[in-house]
């Protein structure tokens, strides 16, 4: 009999601890999981599942008990061992995709490679070939908010299996969908499991999808109920697998902001540096088709670079200016001055913005969403006012996603929302999710 690929030994996460308000998420819990298996975590709302899910994956420490992956004992692993192991070992999927608004959907794709420091025709390539495989290649030039729920699980999907990693968690990934989006992804998951041989373990609480699975691990309030296996489907043919997976050093943080955890979660990558300096390229990028339209690819490269210089801080806003206006032969991107101007200040003006939500005060609070009042010209009366504030500081501080901020703004009055319209809604979120990329880790450079 083969060793188990991952080990769960009487894992325990316990919440608050010895306080009045202590949850056991997980209340010792034990599960073996083989190479190659589909494993359904099923169970009710709130009996654990997602914690058991992150405890496997590493992003939930416990409180007691171990987690083993590939003979390695997760909380024994230094944070850099802990880096590789995420970007080689493990892609994740969840119910609300966390996919970059302000990327296009080849960029989300491409990110966790860009974490391994590949290079971009090489990484571009092997996420066309996912992209094409789903059926969504028509799409790798749009922007996550022109998809359908259905093809943003699929880019997710892809971005999952980019970097190739053996074992593939997702966390009631059909939680979002309509029906028949919701069986595209069962079928292809059927299939990384099925012909790539991904270990996939996935929680659902949906009855449905036990058929899938080889196993399912039943849970009740933190505590595993029952396992089935499912020989209907096909009998467990549990392969010798020798591969050990060399684990390799990098660099690691020392310390991890929320929105650099969320974007851990989402890019399997832990390190601080990494991100801060890998995504300053996407981030001129971004940056560019956020302000820009109609000018040449030359003028518009040339542009980028300066953005580039501007956000790794080699140059400062006014030399950003006159390089912007400056001939392309003497080195600049061939703008004219008042093109120049207004894109370097509007530049200046959301970079400002990435810092002052940075701060996490209620000041900061109030600069920032006074300049998105102002750039996207709301007109809020005083109980308005406070609901905007309110909802924004959930959305700097990811307590709520994209989605959730969506809904809130544009909510009538009478249901809690702020009211306002849909395009108003669409200009903030823009708006916000641009500052947001920008602020990921702005305390690295
Ligand atoms: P499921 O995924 O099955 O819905 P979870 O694993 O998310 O359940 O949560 C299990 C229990 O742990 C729930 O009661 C939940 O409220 C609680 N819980 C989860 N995360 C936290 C946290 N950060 N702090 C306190 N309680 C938490
Ligand atoms: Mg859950």
């Amino acid at each position: 009999m083969a060793e188990a690929l991952i080990k769960v030994d009487q894992l325990r996460v316990i919440y608050n601890q010895g306080k009045s308000n202590e949850v056991r998420s997980l209340d010792g819990v034990s599960v073996e999981i083989y190479a190659e298996e589909y494993v359904i975590i099923y169970g009710p709302s709130g009996c654990g599942k997602s914690t058991l899910l992150y405890g496997i994956s590493g992003l939930q420490a416990p409180t007691y008990g171990d987690v083993v992956v590939n003979g390695k004992n997760l909380a024994k692993m230094t944070k850099k061992e802990k880096v590789q192991f995420h970007q080689t070992n493990i892609g994740m999927v969840f119910q609300a995709f966390y996919l970059i608004d302000t990327l296009t959907v080849l960029d989300n794709v491409c990110l966790p490679k860009v974490f391994r420091g590949e290079n971009l025709a090489e990484r571009r390539e092997a996420a066309m070939r996912l992209l094409q495989r789903f059926g969504i290649s028509t799409q790798a030039d749009r922007f996550p908010s022109q998809l359908s729920g259905g093809q943003k699980q699929r880019v997710s999907i892809a971005r999952a299996l980019v970097n190739d990693p053996q074992i593939i968690l997702a966390d009631e990934p059909t939680g979002a969908l309509d029906s028949e989006s919701a069986q595209n992804v069962l079928d292809i998951f059927k299939d990384i499991n099925g012909t790539d041989k991904k270990t996939l373990i996935m929680v659902t609480h949906n009855p449905e999808h036990l058929v899938y699975a080889d196993r399912i691990i039943h849970m009740k309030d933190g505590k595993k109920v029952r396992e089935d296996i499912n020989t209907d489907k096909r009998p467990i043919e549990i392969k010798e697998k020798n591969e050990k997976v060399g684990i390799e050093l990098t660099n690691a943080p020392e310390k991890i902001s929320a929105e650099l955890r969320l974007l851990m979660r989402t890019f399997k990558d832990l390190s601080l540096k990494q991100v801060g300096v890998l995504l300053i390229p996407f981030k001129a990028k971004q940056l560019m088709t956020h302000i820009l339209s109609q000018l040449t690819d030359e003028q518009t490269s040339a542009a980028e670079s300066l953005l580039k210089e501007l956000l790794f801080n080699n140059i400062d806003n006014d030399t950003l200016k006159t390089k912007l206006d400056l001939d392309m032969e003497k080195g600049g991107a061939g703008w004219n001055k008042l093109r120049a101007i207004s894109f370097a200040n509007r530049a200046q003006e959301i970079i400002e913005n990435a810092k002052v939500i940075g701060q996490h005060d209620e000041k900061s609070l109030i600069i920032f969403t006074d300049y998105l009042i102002r750039i996207c010209q709301l007109k809020l009366d005083a109980e308005a006012l406070l609901r905007f504030r309110a909802f924004m500081r959930l959305r700097i501080e990811n307590k709520i996603d994209r989605f959730g901020l969506e809904q809130k703004l544009d909510a009538p009055r009478r249901n809690g929302g702020v009211g306002l319209y849909r395009g108003t809604v669409d200009k903030v979120i823009r708006e916000t999710e641009m500052i947001m990329l920008l602020s990921y880790s702005a305390e690295s450079h």
